[in-house]
């Protein structure tokens, strides 16, 4: 019996071969918070403090074992003992913490902030049902809690308490911890708060609650509902609850090193993930106004820890909460708030700049530009618009502020983890320093013309599609035939992501074989992707594809070459099998809204090749792989923008002028729809097309429907050429591993130490 069995054996209380799964799983959760607390490290010099409300970790065991470097001697000993790690891998439920991209981001800094081995922890909330599962009834969405806090959690609760002050009462705010293990490097924390009386027997039918018992239901679900007034107001205690927690952390961790607090800038780094934590800027300042530091000393001070990421440029989702609502929740920080903008008053005078506009709502955004030292954006193209047009005003004021911090992802999870049989083949033909220094991916280039690695990386696609295929059977009772060409759009639904083109393209596909025009090949094309509950229209679309899905089954003319399949629950478990089995990558945005997109590449170094826009990362991807290796169309972000600048944008012209763009929208109220389609919802979903059309869907129509038929063609047609570009796409990918991106962060904006 070797160490690793001797120490498992322990832990069980049994022999191996003679332990229950459930006794298993928790024995490796010890396992590995025994070997990440071996990695934990004392701090010199800036630590970084990542908050953010959401941190999209997925499940966590094969990840913590592959990077303690134990999964291979881990398997091994299970194998010998009759037990199968994957099994057990079930267990384990998937936090949902997050809504995608942003808090996938944060799940990726994580890892490479621990991997590259820079002291820096996450900080957010513990919420106990995170967003919410997703179950489809008559082809409907239906949101149901989705519950991740089993009896064994990787989160260990602590004794740490920290005293938070809202609504003219006082809340207790406990430390949950999370540790974070890094490939081959140290290990840090994610840091979540929580609230002890949260009382999880508040919901009622589905994820609905009452949203007033504050103290029973603060960290209940992620961002809740917020379409009516209890809803927002909620979000704005949450968001406190967070912030005010974090920098009581901050101050009292950076106090424990030597900090006088007068120095808190050389003991950490704040960075603000979105404007969600943008409450911690006047929280620290009333914090230190309470260890005696007077106001402009504390503007200064903050304005150096602090540094903000900004992640779209969609009006929307840039907070802007009512003065009523802070004096009501946090009365504390409304006088610091006014300073502040006074302040900002003083700097400029253009009303585009001020933090309370005359409407008397609180820009977060503009406060954490004001008052950071640092703010980013998420890709190059998006850092250009934020500079150009949306934040112009604020980029002639404070230029030295403004830098591009591309995205990137952790190649341990989206490649070693969720590729095994790729990145072995990688290790085979190129060595394994890609692990850890992803640039060396460029090695693979030598290989562009080997016929027999090419033939090689399809068989490795041939075998993760059947893998797929097989989950999707087992978990949602879809069959799919992995011999043909796989399509994923697979993020959020919002419509500015385009699923809706998806549809039309799909419809008039179906034409089109009906009028006995085949396509190249079979196309199987997956879909994956949560609405927010109050989005209304996102929900129409899920309808409208899950319907569609019905209409080409129904329809063995069409089955033979269409099949639509929506997975149902998007999560990052979910994305970990798709990816890897995708041939075509689908990140059709309209040009100038996707901020970056990670999805593309966890697509990209899968091998997938990009059906896009040139739009957020996309457009790094193209210059990195060249014209040849991406199926690129539609509007470019200047046409959009200035089409939006002239307001002239007429969907209905377009329906009316277009045969095949009125045909595809007609489909959409037609016989074959109603047959298990809702009339109301496909109704208002064409109207919506024909009526508004805000994200400029019907002219990027064409060019659409004619780049994937060429893409589908060149599958069909010249599986070698095809293999030879999906090689360069993996050979490319380098340049997205967020341990790039991190080291980046840090040269330019932390500066952390050891
Ligand atoms: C990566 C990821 C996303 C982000 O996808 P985009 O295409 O960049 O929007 C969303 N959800 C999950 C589960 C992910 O893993």
């Amino acid at each position: 019996m070797n160490r690793l069995e001797q120490r498992l054996t322990e832990l069980c209380g049994c022999p191996v071969a003679q332990a229950d799964d459930q006794t298993l799983y928790r024995a490796l959760l010890m396992l590995v918070r025994e070997k990440s607390r071996d990695k934990c490290q004392v701090v010199h010099g800036r630590k970084l403090y990542y908050i953010s409300a959401e941190f999209l970790i997925g499940k966590l065991l094969s990840n913590n074992l592959i990077n303690l470097g134990i999964y291979d001697e881990v398997r091994a000993v299970l194998q010998n003992a009759g037990k199968d790690l994957a099994r057990l891998e079930e267990l384990e439920a998937e936090p949902s913490l997050g809504n995608g991209g942003l808090g996938r981001l944060a799940a990726c800094f994580l890892d490479s902030l621990a991997t590259l081995n820079l002291p820096g922890d996450g900080v957010g909330l513990r919420y106990h049902f995170g967003l919410f599962r997703q179950k489809f009834v008559n082809d409907r969405q239906k949101e149901t809690p989705d519950p991740w806090l089993q009896q064994e959690s990787w989160a260990e609760k602590t004794d740490i308490l920290f005293p938070v002050q809202m609504g003219g009462k006082e809340f207790a705010a406990r430390l949950y911890r999370l540790p974070v293990t890094g490939y081959e490097g140290r290990t840090n924390y994610l840091n979540l708060f929580d609230l002890d009386s949260v009382d999880e027997s508040l919901i009622n039918e589905g994820i609905s609650f009452d949203k007033t018992a504050l103290a029973q239901n603060l960290t209940l679900f992620l961002y809740p509902d917020d379409s009516d007034e209890a809803g927002r107001k909620l979000r704005v205690y949450q968001q406190y609850l967070m912030v005010s927690a974090a920098a009581q952390l901050i101050l009292c961790e950076s106090a424990e090193r030597g900090c006088c607090y007068h120095d808190l800038a050389d003991y950490a780094a704040i960075q603000i993930n979105d404007t969600h934590p943008s409450m911690v800027i006047p929280e620290l300042i009333r914090l230190l106004g309470e260890k005696g530091i007077g106001f402009d000393e504390a503007v200064q001070i903050v304005t150096d820890t602090c540094a903000y990421t900004n992640h779209t440029i969609l009006a929307e989702a840039l907070e802007k909460w009512p003065r009523a609502y802070l004096e009501e929740a946090v009365p504390q920080l409304m006088p610091i708030i006014e300073k502040l903008d006074a302040l900002a008053k003083e700097r400029c005078d253009d009303p585009a700049c001020a933090i309370i506009d005359e409407q008397d709502r609180v820009h977060m955004a503009h406060m954490d530009i004001h008052f950071t030292h640092s703010t980013n954006g998420v890709a190059a193209l998006h850092t250009q618009i934020l500079k150009s047009s949306e934040l112009a005003h604020f980029d002639r004021l404070y230029p030295e502020k403004f830098n591009n911090k591309t995205n990137g992802i952790t190649f341990r999870r989206w490649l070693m983890s969720c590729n095994p049989l790729l990145t072995d083949e990688l290790c085979r033909l190129i060595g394994d320093g890609f692990k850890k220094d992803a640039s060396q991916l460029k090695k693979l280039l030598f290989y562009k013309e080997d016929e027999a690695v090419l033939r090689r990386l399809m068989e490795i696609k041939d075998q993760n599609k059947q893998a797929l295929s097989v989950w999707m059977h087992k978990t949602q009772g879809v069959s799919v035939d992995p011999t043909r060409l796989f399509s994923i759009q697979s993020k959020r639904l919002h419509e500015y992501k385009r699923q809706q083109l998806n549809l039309l393209g799909l419809i008039h596909q179906y034409f089109e074989i009906k009028a006995g025009h085949l396509p190249p090949v079979p196309m199987t094309c997956f879909f994956g992707a949560k609405a927010a509950p109050a989005y209304t229209i996102a929900k129409d679309i899920i309808h409208a594809l899950r319907v569609l899905s019905n209409v080409f089954a129904a329809d063995p003319e069409v089955s033979r070459w269409l099949q639509i399949v929506f997975v149902e629950n998007y999560n990052v478990t979910a994305a970990e099998k798709m990816i890897p089995a995708c041939d075509l990558s689908e990140q059709i945005s309209l040009a100038s809204k996707e901020a970056s997109g990670t999805g593309n590449m966890k697509f990209m170094l899968n091998g997938a090749l990009t059906l896009g826009t040139m739009d957020g990362a996309n457009v790094e991807i193209a210059q990195l792989v060249g014209d040849e290796n991406i199926y690129i169309f539609g509007q470019s972000s200047q046409q959009v923008i200035r089409r939006y600048a002239a307001g002239d944008y007429s969907a209905r012209e377009w329906y009316e002028g277009d045969p095949n763009i009125r045909r595809a929208i007609d489909f959409l109220t037609g016989e074959q729809m109603l047959k298990t389609g809702d009339r109301e919802v496909l109704r208002r979903l064409q109207n919506e097309l024909i009526g508004k059309d805000w994200f400029q869907t019907l002219p990027d129509f064409n060019a659409y429907v004619l780049r994937r038929r060429q893409a589908m063609e060149d599958y069909a047609v010249s599986p070698m050429l095809w293999a030879k570009k999906c090689l360069v796409n993996i050979a490319q990918a380098g340049y997205f591993s967020s341990d790039r991106t991190i080291a980046d962060y840090d040269r330019d904006i932390w500066h952390l130490g050891q």
